[in-house]
């Protein structure tokens, strides 16, 4: 991942690469790579965060600090990506206490005795029946699964007369990395995780996979057709793509 910007001519009749000083703009610490080979300023996010500004030999420190200044935003951006990359999304344990999302909110489990269905979510806790827990990841994905056909066809009826469109109806399956799809015959398909996002951003998720049945791809009219559903999409679509992958472990 790099910014370069062009830092004029320069003769090129040698190349050396040596390893200076480093600089700190702010709170950053880069390391300096000279290089006469070079002919712009660039800067290097490595993979384990440590940053690297490349230049001619002819730049002064003035406008390496400079340049670094400009680009400290896009640097911090770059920094936070790598950071939330490598945060691992920890695996779902099915004990008493772990938490699990719907439609937002974190619930708590608790492991019962008896109970007349194996999964249940009531007075704000889910309840799992000790004889199930074997397979709790299953009854989990199917509970999910049920609330988010009956949510999602909610949320489709809303929108769809103002939004012209008349979708077959909704299933819910296992996308892998997609939130939802639309298929053959104006089907609606959604990932049973919708149902684990924030109601606001699930709708997002919808109204994106309706637009769908009028513009297949993602041209500026598909976006003029989602912000008219949903003026404030942008902000939601944000959200998503920032902590989509913190719901992603089950
Ligand atoms: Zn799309």
């Amino acid at each position: 991942m790099q910014a370069s910007v062009n830092a004029g001519d320069h003769p090129t009749d040698t190349s050396s690469v040596e390893a200076e000083a480093c600089i700190r703009v702010d709170d950053l610490e880069l390391a300096i790579r000279r290089s006469s080979k070079r002919r712009t300023l660039q800067i290097t996010v490595e993979r384990t965060g440590e940053l690297s500004v490349s230049a001619p030999p002819e730049v002064g420190i003035d406008q390496l600090r400079d340049f670094v200044h400009e680009k400290r935003f896009w640097i911090y951006t770059k920094l936070a990506e790598k950071d939330r990359l490598q945060r691992a999304v920890p695996a779902k344990v099915f004990v008493s206490g772990e938490g699990f999302l719907y439609l937002g909110r974190s619930h708590r489990l608790k492991m019962v005795e008896t109970q007349d269905v194996p999964l249940k979510l009531a007075h704000g806790r889910f309840a799992l029946r000790q004889d199930a827990q074997p397979q709790a990841r299953e009854h989990f994905i199917r509970w999910y699964s049920e609330k988010a056909c009956v949510w999602l066809s909610g949320r489709v009826a809303e929108y769809q007369s103002r939004m012209e469109v008349a979708p077959a109806g909704v299933k819910v399956q296992d996308l892998g990395y997609r939130w939802g799809s639309c298929g053959k015959g104006d089907w609606l398909y959604f990932h049973w995780k919708t149902i684990l996002l924030p109601a606001r951003i699930a709708e997002y998720v919808v109204v994106h996979e309706m637009v769908h049945l009028h513009e297949p791809h993602h041209t500026p009219a598909f976006w003029q057709r989602v912000e008219r559903a949903m003026p404030d999409y942008a902000q939601r679509k944000a959200w998503l793509a920032e902590h989509g992958i913190d719901v992603e472990g089950l």
